[in-house]
């Protein structure tokens, strides 16, 4: 396993996850739920992180991390032709419905 993103924003994270996901990469969150939680973590520490279950995914995700950080990818959001739902442009299937992106 190997750690491939990490955020103090935890919507961000899960935008990665989600991501990642939606190509197919396995992947989890870890300290998901430490965010606002009370104690000794420094908030570092507590910043939800994005694990890949196989390093041997890490080139391609980190490539479509950054793709989805920089906005560069391979053009603008794309509209789901099945449910309407705006998807960003790293994404290949829908995010609300796993339509595939091809199919439009
Ligand atoms: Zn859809």
């Amino acid at each position: 396993m190997i750690k491939i993103f990490s955020s103090e924003d935890r919507f961000q994270v899960a935008r990665v996850k989600d991501m990642l996901d939606a190509n197919h990469i396995p992947c989890f969150i870890k300290n998901e739920f430490s965010i606002g939680g009370v104690g000794e973590l420094s908030p570092f520490d507590a910043w939800p992180e994005v694990w890949l279950s196989d390093e041997e995914w890490q080139s391609k995700a980190l490539r479509l991390i950054d793709e989805l950080q920089s906005g560069s990818g391979d053009g603008a959001e794309w509209r789901c032709p099945s449910c309407g739902e705006h998807n960003d442009a790293t994404f290949e299937i829908c995010w609300q419905c796993q339509q595939p992106r091809s199919a439009t």
